[in-house]
């Protein structure tokens, strides 16, 4: 089973940053992979790739020219987070959309303005919460709900450093 992000309209000028979170966060909370849509930018998938190097694990990053046919073409569920869909807690009790239920899920987050062919597509629209706020916190919110809290105890083998769960300061360790 596998579990995707997809990155709709990704803007280069102004969203490097809040991209490269969005790929960050699919991975930390247990996704394998994330799809960049929108302007042509290689920096989001590069910041993912040396992050990846560094510290471990199998999360791939691409660019996706063709958003709409990956999400037609998905073989499982997809999930589009906006804050006018269904409360996140109801779908994940009531419609069983979690990591031990479901098929393979694709999760679509926007940027600015995402376009209307999404909410059609999608098999579920989620909101977390009904207030307008971030999709890098809805992600997050999302896959630790579906993952009913296993993502936190992940762990990403392959890396150069790992880091040692400390109370004071920062620790890293070469892994063995
Ligand atoms: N005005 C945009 C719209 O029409 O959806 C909202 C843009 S918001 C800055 C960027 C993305 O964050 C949204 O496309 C959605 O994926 C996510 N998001 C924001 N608030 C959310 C919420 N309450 N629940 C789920 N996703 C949310």
């Amino acid at each position: 089973m596998t579990v995707e992000v997809l990155r709709l309209g990704h803007r280069p000028a102004r969203d490097q940053r809040l991209t490269s979170h969005v790929a960050l966060t699919a991975r930390a909370f247990g996704a394998d992979r994330v799809h960049v849509s929108g302007g042509e930018d290689s920096g989001p998938i590069e910041t993912v790739e040396s992050i990846v190097e560094r510290f471990g694990g199998e999360f791939t990053a691409e660019r996706e020219p063709s958003p709409k046919k990956l999400v037609k073409d998905w073989n499982g569920d997809v999930v589009h987070l906006t804050m006018y869909g269904l409360p996140v807690q109801d779908v994940v009790e009531e419609d069983g959309l979690t990591h031990s239920e479901a098929d393979d899920v694709l999760v679509a987050v926007g940027s600015r303005k995402v376009h209307g062919w999404i909410y059609d597509e999608a098999s579920y629209n989620v909101a977390v919460t009904s207030q307008p706020h971030s999709e890098v916190a809805a992600l997050a919110v999302f896959l630790h709900m579906y993952f009913d809290g296993s993502e936190l105890d992940l762990e990403h083998p392959g890396g150069e450093i790992e880091v040692v769960p400390s109370g004071q300061g920062k620790k890293t360790r070469e892994p063995e």
